[in-house]
């Protein structure tokens, strides 16, 4: 049985979503594209020879009796509200992140989520389906470095547009390390500061670039986050855990090794669509078979809401410049860990 999936919103990922569920990963078709710009989403479907529902109105196409899960990769104000209303109809829904704009937003999905009584709901945190930290949690949990005690971590991306602003920084980019830290530390953060080094002159008038994120776990890990998102020369992902018997590094992606011109070099990637462009096939893979099983196990509501708490001390940090509490609510039973 082939599941009829509905994408809002035909941007970047949207495209790539609708890529990969109609030509690389199997068992679903996409049935229908809205985009707030309808012109959008039928180029999106027309350039891959696709015949699917075009709608200018995410809410008719989770509306459509046709379409049995959604995927919601519009612009992040609208997750929140799309987000509802897939649940509402009783539609899973993978949702990219960031899950809402803010911690109530997420709690408010969470606890729609509880009320309809079965997990609907897989936010795109794709990270956790990436091999190099899937290596690296494993040698974590085998205990290959001894007890962690550091993380040393950075975020970079070459450039972004003007509409990007200081706060993006943290619900759109961090956010990422937000989610796969807890998850590769099988912990929950306490404290978090974000510290202003020296300004880039390559970012724009509303934007501080770079910073530098400090965060305390509930067990004492001291992890720092460099989000650098003019750093001109690649997309790049680092991660060191710091243990008390050696260290462990995120490993880098494969890439010939060139010994030429007096020089050994390695190529870095530009672009976020291809260093983790296996993770996202398996992440959406596993949402399609796990919508079929009636049992979503992927990234769920409550780790969206996680890092949106987080996300949210860190944005006040930004404003005070003091260490600022991380105060989530208890975990309820119905997302374990
Ligand atoms: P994008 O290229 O700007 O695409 C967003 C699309 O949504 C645009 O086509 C936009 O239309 C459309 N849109 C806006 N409001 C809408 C509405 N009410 N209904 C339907 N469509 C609407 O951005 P993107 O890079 O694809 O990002 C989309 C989302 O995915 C963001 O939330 C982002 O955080 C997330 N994302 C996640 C990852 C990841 O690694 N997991 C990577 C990239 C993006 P207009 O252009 O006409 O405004």
């Amino acid at each position: 049985m082939m599941l009829k999936i509905g994408v809002i919103g035909a941007g970047a990922i949207g495209k790539e979503h609708i890529r990969r569920c109609s030509t690389v990963l199997q068992g679903a078709s996409i049935v229908a594209v809205s985009d707030i710009n309808a012109e959008g989403a039928r180029s999106a479907v027309t350039a891959l020879g696709l015949e699917a529902k075009i709608y200018d109105d995410g809410h008719a196409l989770i509306a459509d009796p046709e379409v049995q899960a959604v995927l919601v990769t519009s612009w992040d104000p609208t997750h929140e509200e799309f987000t509802l209303a897939a649940i509402a109809a009783g539609k899973p829904v993978f949702c990219e992140k960031p899950l809402a704009m803010s911690a109530e937003g997420c709690r408010r999905i969470v606890d729609a989520e509880m009320r309809a009584g079965r997990r609907l709901v897989q936010v795109g945190f794709m990270r956790p389906y990436d091999d190099g930290y899937q290596a690296l949690k494993q040698a974590i949990a085998q205990g290959e470095v001894g007890t962690p005690l550091m993380l040393h971590c950075a975020h970079r991306n070459a450039s972004v547009n003007e509409s990007y602003s200081t706060d993006m920084a943290i619900t759109n980019t961090l956010i990422h390390e937000l989610d796969v830290l807890r998850w590769l530390l099988n912990d929950d953060y306490v404290s978090a500061q974000v510290i202003f080094p020296r300004s880039t002159r390559n970012a724009h008038a509303n934007l501080r670039d770079p910073q530098i994120v400090l965060l305390e776990t509930r067990s004492g890990v001291r992890i720092d986050v460099e989000v650098f998102v003019n750093c001109q020369y690649g997309y790049d992902i680092q991660c060191e855990v710091v243990g008390e018997s050696g260290i462990a590094r995120l490993p880098e992606p494969a890439s010939v090794q060139m010994r030429k011109q007096a020089r050994l070099a390695t190529e870095i990637l530009t672009d976020w669509k291809d260093r983790f462009i296996r993770a996202y096939d398996v992440e959406l893979q596993a949402f399609i078979d796990d919508v079929k099983a009636d049992e979503l196990r992927g990234p769920s509501a409550w780790d969206g809401y996680a890092a949106s708490v987080a996300a949210d001390a860190c944005l006040k940090a930004q404003q005070s410049g003091s260490v600022e509490p991380v105060e989530m609510a208890p975990r309820p039973d119905f997302y374990p860990r």
